[in-house]
């Protein structure tokens, strides 16, 4: 794959890289992810919307594929962080920024425009709320947030 990539870097998850994908997502990357995203349907999204391929199917290599970096564990941990440093990726820069539900960025949203929509006590304690306009959710940092910046920090990259 190419050495020199862009901060816009978009990717393409293998269906069998679920987990992959929501931590992509959790920091920030554009991932497209879904049942049909495999074999042919996989290389096809990938090469229609320009995406780096992320696959652990050998295979590929046989279908003439766009751009892919071949994943090598199976362990998400390691998967997450051989494609941070293969795209050198700032994991911290741009977390929580995308809904991890459905890709779309966040959209910051007054703290007056949630009053009712979120639990009295998580209005009463946050200052700063986030909105997904495709799944209308509402999100705030919390304490999983927390859990997955250590996560992240945890992973210790070189
Ligand atoms: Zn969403």
């Amino acid at each position: 794959m190419a050495t020199e990539l862009s901060e816009d870097i978009k990717f393409a998850a293998d269906k069998m890289l679920g987990k992959l994908a929501r931590w992509l997502r959790i920091i920030g990357q554009d991932v497209t992810y879904g049942s049909e995203l495999s074999g042919y349907g996989l290389t096809r999204a990938a090469r229609r919307e320009g995406r780096l391929i992320l696959t652990r199917d050998r295979a590929i290599a046989r279908k003439n594929p766009p751009p892919y970096l071949l994943i090598a564990s199976d362990r998400f941990r390691e998967q997450l962080k051989q494609v941070i440093e293969a795209c050198r990726l700032d994991p911290l820069k741009n977390a929580f920024t995308r809904c991890v539900e459905c890709n779309t960025l966040f959209e910051p949203i007054a703290k007056k425009a949630v009053e009712g929509k979120v639990p009295p006590y998580v209005f009463d304690t946050q200052e700063k709320f986030s909105f997904c306009r495709k799944c209308r959710r509402i999100y705030w940092p919390a304490t999983h947030q927390q859990k997955m910046l250590e996560e992240l920090k945890g992973l210790e990259f070189s």
